[in-house]
C-alpha cells in the first residue's frame, strides 16, 4: 500500500520556481548542466562514503551517469548511482532552497532577468533549472543506506507529492516531461551537444542510450604521476581547440590557502603575431569538475590571455554568476596565487630549460611585457623573465636582469639600457660608445614596448634603471678599459672655444633643440641627442607620437639636448668653418643635429634633410 503525501513548496522556492518558469527560456540548455552536476556530486559523495564504510547498499553497482531519451513520451531522464536521498532528503532538498543568503540571490537572480535573460543562465538555479524544460519533474531516489526509495513528482507550480517507490537501485533518477516547444531535449544529438559542451569533464561516465560519450577525463584532478605525455597533449587539443602541441604545461594542485587544480599550456604560436587579432582568454573555470565559466576573463590576468587549459577551485560556489565572479574576492585570491604559481614556473624552465624558455620568450614574451606595463601586481615576478639582448650577450641569445646585475662592476649602481632598431644600428650609434670604452654591460632594447617596460619597471634588485639616452647620464669614475680610447695628444677645443661654439650652435638650433652642451660621454659621434626628461627615452616619445599621429592628433616630441664632442674632428673643423662661411657652417650644424635625431631615432624632416644633404655634398665635390 503506497502512501502520496501533498507538500506546498517554502516561499522562496516558489519565487524561484516562478522566476525559472516565466524567464529562463532563451538559456534552457543549462538545466541539463545543472542535473548531471547534481548527479556528479552525488556519486562524488557516494565515492567519499564507499572509502571508510564496507557496507554500502548496492555497493556493486558501478559509479555513472545514464542519460536516456524518448521522443514519443517526451521524456528526459537522467540516472546516477550516487549518494541517493531518503524521503525527508527528497521532502528537505527539494521542497526548499538551500542557498545560504538565498533571498539576496533570489532578488539578484529576478533582477537578472528583468535586466538582461540572457545573463540568467550564468546563474545555477540547481535542481530547478529541470524546470525551465519540463512541464512535470518526477525524481525517484534511493538512499545509500537501503532504506526504501520515493518518488517526489511536480509540475512546479506550488507544490509537491512524495509516495513510495519500491524496487529502486541505490541513486537517483529525474524524469523530465518536456514542454512542447523543448522537445528537441528528447533528440541525441542535441543533448550530446550539451553534454560536451558542459559535462565533458565529469569524472564519471556518462551513457547516452547506452553509449559513453564523455570520452575526455578531468585530467587536471588526476595525479601527474598517472598521466602520460599523450594524454596531456590530447587533452590540450581538446580544450584548446587546437591542433598543434603545446610547447609548455604546468600541472599544480595546492590544498592551501585555496584548493586548486590547474592545469595551464603554452601553445606553439602566438596567433595574434599571426593576423588573429586580439585572442580570447583559454583557460575555463571548474568547481568540481562543472563548468562554471568557459574562457573565464576573470580567473587570470588579461595578458595570460594566450594560455589554455583549466583551473579547478573546490572553494569556488558552483551557482556563482560571471558577473559575481568579476568581483569575487575568492576568484581574485585564485587569480594572483596561480598567476604567482605559473611565472614562478616561467622562472624555473628558464633556469633548467634554457633552450625552452629561450623559445617561449621569443614567441610570447610580448605578453609578458604587457603585463608589465599594465599590471603592478606581478612587477616583481615578471622582472625576473623578461629578456633583452646585450652588449655582453650573443646575438639573439637575451639575458635576464639578474645575469647582467651578476656582471655589473663592483661600484656599478645603475642597469643600463639603450633603444634602436636593431643590434648592428645601436652598437654603430653614439649611445654606447662610452660604455664600449669602459666596459660597462649595457641592454639593448629593440621592440617599441621595451622602454615603457624598464620605466615601468623602474629598478631591479635594487639597482635603478637608467636609458642611456638620458642627459643627466654618468658612468661614475668606471675605468677607461678599451683600446679605441683616444691617444692624449688629440687635442679638442679649449673651453673656451667651445663656449663660444656651443653659443652658436644655440643660435642656430634655436627652436629645435632644448640645450646645446659639451658632452662627457662620446668618443667618435661628433654629437646626440639625450633626453633632458629623466622619464622618458626617445623610444618612448616615437610610439606616443606614432599613438597620437593614429588618433588624428599633431605628433609632438619634446625639445631634446644636442651633446657635442668637442674632440671630434668635425666640431673643431666647424669652428673654422665659421669664420670662412658661416652660412654653409650653418647647414652643417643643422645636418648634424639631423643626424643625432635620425640616430636617436627620431623623425626629422626628410625633404628638407635631402635637400640640405646634397647642398653639402654639392660643396664637398666642388
Ligand atoms: P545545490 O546542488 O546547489 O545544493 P540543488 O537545488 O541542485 O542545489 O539541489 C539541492 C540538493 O538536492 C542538493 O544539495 C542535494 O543534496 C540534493 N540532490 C539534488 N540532486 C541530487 C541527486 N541526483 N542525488 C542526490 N542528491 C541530490
Amino acid at each position: 500500500m503506497t502512501e502520496t503525501t501533498t507538500h506546498e513548496f517554502q516561499a522562496e522556492t516558489k519565487k524561484l520556481l516562478d522566476i525559472v518558469i516565466n524567464s529562463l527560456y532563451t538559456e534552457r540548455d543549462v538545466f541539463i548542466r545543472e542535473l548531471i552536476s547534481n548527479a556528479s556530486d552525488s556519486l562524488e559523495k557516494f565515492r567519499h562514503e564507499s572509502l571508510t564504510k564496507d557496507e554500502l547498499f548496492d555497493g556493486h553497482m558501478p559509479l555513472e551517469i545514464s542519460i536516456d531519451l524518448d521522443e514519443e513520451k517526451k521524456l528526459l531522464t537522467i540516472t546516477d548511482t550516487g549518494i541517493g536521498m531518503t524521503k525527508n532528503e527528497l521532502v528537505e532538498n527539494l521542497g526548499t532552497i538551500a542557498h545560504s543568503g538565498s533571498d539576496t540571490f533570489l532578488s539578484e537572480l529576478a533582477e537578472a532577468a528583468r535586466n538582461d535573460v540572457s545573463l540568467i543562465g550564468q546563474f545555477g538555479v540547481g535542481f530547478y533549472a529541470a524546470f525551465m524544460a519540463g512541464s512535470k519533474v518526477q525524481v525517484k531516489s534511493r538512499s545509500w543506506d537501503g532504506s526504501e526509495g520515493h518518488e517526489w513528482s511536480s509540475d512546479g507550480t506550488g507544490s509537491y507529492s512524495v509516495s513510495e517507490c519500491p524496487g529502486l537501485h541505490r541513486g537517483t533518477k529525474v524524469i523530465v516531461t518536456l514542454k512542447d516547444d523543448c522537445l528537441d531535449y528528447a533528440k541525441k544529438w542535441k543533448v550530446e551537444s550539451v553534454v560536451k559542451q558542459y559535462s565533458s569533464f565529469v569524472p564519471f561516465p556518462i551513457n547516452l542510450e547506452g553509449e559513453k560519450i564523455n570520452t575526455v577525463q578531468a585530467l587536471w584532478a588526476r595525479s601527474r604521476t598517472e598521466i602520460k605525455d599523450e594524454e596531456y597533449v590530447e587533452f590540450y587539443k581538446f580544450i584548446g581547440n587546437a591542433i598543434d602541441e603545446p610547447t609548455l604545461r604546468l600541472h599544480f594542485s595546492a590544498d592551501a590557502p585555496l584548493a586548486i587544480n590547474a592545469l595551464l599550456f603554452v601553445p606553439q604560436e602566438n596567433m595574434e603575431n599571426m593576423g588573429f587579432g586580439r585572442m580570447t582568454p583559454g583557460v575555463n573555470l571548474y568547481c568540481q569538475r562543472i563548468l562554471i565559466d568557459q574562457h573565464s576573463e576573470n580567473i587570470l590576468p588579461e595578458w595570460l590571455r594566450f594560455l589554455k587549459g583549466v583551473v579547478d577551485s573546490e572553494d569556488l560556489p558552483l551557482n556563482i554568476s560571471r558577473q559575481a565572479l568579476q568581483d569575487n574576492a575568492l576568484v581574485a585570491k585564485l587569480r594572483k596565487v596561480i598567476t604567482k604559481r605559473f611565472l614562478k614556473f616561467l622562472d624555473e624552465e628558464a633556469k633548467t630549460n634554457t633552450e625552452g624558455y629561450q623559445k617561449f620568450w621569443e614567441t610570447f614574451g610580448i605578453f609578458l611585457k604587457e603585463g608589465m606595463t599594465s599590471d603592478f601586481e606581478f612587477r616583481k615576478e615578471l622582472a625576473k623573465l623578461i629578456r633583452f639582448e646585450s652588449s655582453k650577450s650573443k646575438a639573439g641569445e637575451p639575458i635576464g636582469l639578474a645575469e647582467y646585475v651578476l656582471r655589473m662592476h663592483p661600484d656599478q649602481k645603475e642597469i643600463y639600457y639603450i633603444n634602436g632598431p636593431n643590434r648592428a644600428s645601436i652598437e654603430a650609434g653614439p649611445y654606447v660608445e662610452m660604455f664600449r670604452k669602459k666596459d660597462v654591460e649595457i641592454l639593448y632594447t629593440m621592440e617599441p614596448i621595451d622602454d615603457f617596460v624598464l620605466s615601468h619597471l623602474s629598478e631591479f634588485e635594487e639597482k635603478k634603471l637608467v636609458s642611456a639616452d638620458r642627459a643627466d647620464l654618468s658612468l661614475g669614475d668606471q675605468e677607461d678599459v678599451s683600446s679605441d680610447k683616444k691617444s692624449d695628444d688629440i687635442q679638442g677645443l679649449d673651453d673656451k672655444a667651445g663656449d663660444e661654439l656651443i653659443s652658436w650652435l644655440k643660435n642656430v638650433l634655436e627652436g629645435k633643440v632644448a640645450d646645446v652642451s659639451r658632452s662627457h660621454r662620446l668618443v667618435d659621434a661628433p654629437a646626440m641627442i639625450v633626453n633632458p626628461d629623466g622619464f622618458m627615452t626617445s623610444s618612448m616619445e616615437r610610439v606616443m607620437a606614432a599613438s597620437r599621429f593614429e588618433k588624428g592628433l599633431v605628433p609632438e616630441i619634446s625639445k631634446k639636448n644636442l651633446e657635442i664632442n668637442t674632440e671630434s674632428d668635425l666640431i673643431c673643423k666647424l669652428v673654422n668653418l665659421i669664420k670662412a662661411d658661416e652660412d654653409f657652417a650653418k647647414e652643417v650644424a643643422v645636418q648634424i643635429y639631423d643626424n643625432a635625431m635620425i640616430q636617436a631615432g627620431l623623425a626629422v624632416d626628410p625633404l628638407e634633410m635631402v635637400e640640405r644633404n646634397y647642398r653639402i655634398l654639392g660643396k664637398a665635390v666642388a
